[in-house]
């Protein structure tokens, strides 16, 4: 059987590494914690120590809520609530809806995806006072931090404007400041200050430069053969040997969420041949036991026209985590 590893000394190394440019860390393991298995996932960070997490909706929040003292929910629906929940307010329209008392304001400052726009501010402010809504956060994300262009300065700019004036309202009547956060990964050793948490995801995970692999994905061998000279393996017979060799199948395919590729791929330990089948492919060489498919997303990357994030984000959760 397939099995996915996850390295947590590589985690660590990643926490550490982010926590000397801000200690205070709002894991973001949204979407199955890219993948790589929200439970396990998150019991390695609760280990590190981490209080802190983002997720897709209440149905993730829900499978970790006991793990956590903040649960923060990008895309909340109705549905069961606690109090360590935080709903993500997207939208003016959402925030007027809205029932549950601890929030997080994000504000559009260039994105144009989601949040509150800038001119909405006033607005949103007044039904919150009006509403006596907590609000916990207030952020913002960047459209470009992975690029050298000037965009993530103006919004970084526009944020501390944002920044400025929900302080002024919040003591004015005498609420709580909230928190503020804007870096997501790229942006982590980018910006002049990072305000009180940092948001990253991909980097906890190794799918950028400068940050260790977490996930290692290894398969099992089905079957090996002589594939003779003349003969070709897998569907449409895509790979046509000219000699005698070895081949050998592993139980992996787009079935577990891997990449479709019509010809060829480049694994960690092998080179995989011709078409990838839905729950296996065929690999050159004779293999006895496990083969490690990738162990660093950002090399097995290179065989597609893709991100890291997809990669790693669409690897079935059916497949079984082990933490090493
Ligand atoms: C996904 C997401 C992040 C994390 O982004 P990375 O590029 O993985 O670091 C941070 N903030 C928000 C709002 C997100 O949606």
């Amino acid at each position: 059987m397939a099995t996915v590893y996850l390295h947590k000394q590589n985690l660590f190394d990643n926490l550490n590494k982010i926590s000397k440019i801000n200690p205070n860390i709002l894991a973001v393991i949204k979407d199955n914690a890219y993948g790589h298995g929200i439970i396990s996932f998150s019991k390695m960070l609760k280990e590190w120590g981490i209080n802190k997490v983002c997720v897709k909706n209440n149905d993730e929040a829900e499978v970790i809520k006991s793990l956590f003292e903040e649960i923060i929910i990008f895309f909340p629906h109705t549905g069961r609530s606690a109090k360590n929940f935080s709903y993500c307010i997207n939208s003016l329209k959402q925030l007027k809806k809205n029932r549950h008392p601890y929030i997080h304001l994000k504000i559009d400052t260039g994105m144009h995806r989601n949040g509150i726009l800038m001119d909405e501010l006033e607005e949103a402010l007044k039904i919150i006072k009006d509403k006596e809504f907590e609000v916990r956060g207030v952020f913002t994300h960047f459209c470009c931090s992975d690029e050298t262009a000037n965009d993530m300065f103006i919004q970084y700019e526009r944020f501390k404007k944002i920044k400025n004036r929900v302080e002024v309202f919040c003591k004015e009547n005498e609420i709580k400041i909230p928190y503020f956060h804007i870096a997501n990964s790229y942006a982590l050793d980018k910006l002049p200050d990072t305000f009180d948490y940092v948001r990253p995801g991909i980097a906890l995970y190794g799918g950028i430069e400068g940050y260790k692999p977490v996930m290692e994905l290894r398969a099992d061998v089905l079957s090996s053969r002589i594939l003779k000279k003349g003969w070709g393996c897998g569907y449409n017979k895509i790979y046509m040997s000219d000699e005698d060799i070895e081949v050998t199948t592993i139980d992996v395919g787009y079935g577990d969420g891997l990449p479709y590729f019509k010809n060829g791929c480049k694994l960690k330990d092998a080179e995989a041949l011709g078409k990838i089948s839905m729950d296996s492919m065929i690999i050159k060489g004779c293999f006895e036991k496990e083969v490690v498919v990738f162990d660093d997303v950002k090399e097995f990357v290179k065989n597609f026209d893709t991100i890291t994030y997809d990669i790693l984000v669409k690897i079935s959760p059916r497949i079984k985590r082990k933490t090493v």
